[in-house]
């Protein structure tokens, strides 16, 4: 069974986009996850196929109306859709590693994603939809952060990650920052390579790694460490 994605948007040729390429792209290819952007405006009923309004109550800018965006869900998850039904919006909750791993889990998503000021409240309402926000900015429209959100979870999929073991060891999955990285050459512009990575002594490379891993978290992002205490 693989991951099944639809995503209703006014600008379907944005994807797959970059997630056409690299490992997400040979996993479309592959049938690991499949992807079906639908045009919103397909579900428009007037000659214009006109898919927004002026806001009620005034006011700068335009909003998606409820009735064309109903639409456009029933067709992409009918009833019996087991999938969840998110929409992109900066009021969202912040986006976790920590769902993003249930979603990979699961069926698939149906992400609706917004232009313009946003949706009707009554669509959202109706449509139980989970709005989802990638960051505290504001982006041009839902594409780029379904894009996102996406990205982050077909690598979960399996067989999609070539080295398994390297998702579990990443920022956020322990509650904290990655350790730094080092590669050839041991010399860098008379910058050199941490000598306990070369001394071939793993354990001391784990707890080096461990407590860079902390500190760093203390210095950028203290708020995951007073989030989830760490028992480890
Ligand atoms: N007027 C809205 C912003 C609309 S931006 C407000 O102030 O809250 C237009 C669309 O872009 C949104 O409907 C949403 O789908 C998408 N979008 C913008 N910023 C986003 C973010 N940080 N995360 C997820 N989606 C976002």
């Amino acid at each position: 069974m693989s991951f099944a994605a639809s995503v209703l948007t006014l600008y379907p040729e944005m994807f797959p986009g970059a997630l056409g390429l690299s490992l997400a792209g040979r996993a479309l290819e592959a049938g690991t996850w499949s992807l079906e952007a639908i045009q919103i405006r397909d579900f428009a009923t007037d000659r214009h196929r006109t898919v927004d309004d002026t806001p009620a109550g005034g006011g700068a800018g335009m909003v998606m109306r409820a009735d064309v965006l109903a639409k456009a869900i029933d067709h992409a998850s009918p009833p019996g859709d087991e999938r969840p039904r998110l929409l992109m919006s900066p009021r969202g909750k912040p986006l976790t590693q920590a769902r993003v791993r249930e979603l990979a889990a699961g069926p698939g998503v149906v992400i609706v994603c917004g232009r313009f000021e946003g949706v009707d409240q009554r669509l959202i309402e109706a449509r139980e939809l989970e709005e989802v926000s990638i960051g505290d900015f504001i982006l041009s429209g839902g594409e780029p952060a379904a894009l996102v959100l996406l990205d982050a979870v077909v690598r979960l999929l399996p067989g999609v990650m070539g080295n398994a073991v390297s998702g579990e060891e990443e920022s956020f999955e322990n509650g904290l920052l990655e350790h730094p990285h080092y590669t050839r050459p041991q010399d860098f512009e008379g910058r050199s390579i941490p000598d306990v990575l070369i001394s071939g002594n793993h354990k001391k490379i784990a707890e080096w790694r461990r407590s860079e891993a902390e500190k760093l978290t203390r210095e950028r992002r203290p708020d995951l460490l007073r989030a989830q205490p760490l028992v480890k």
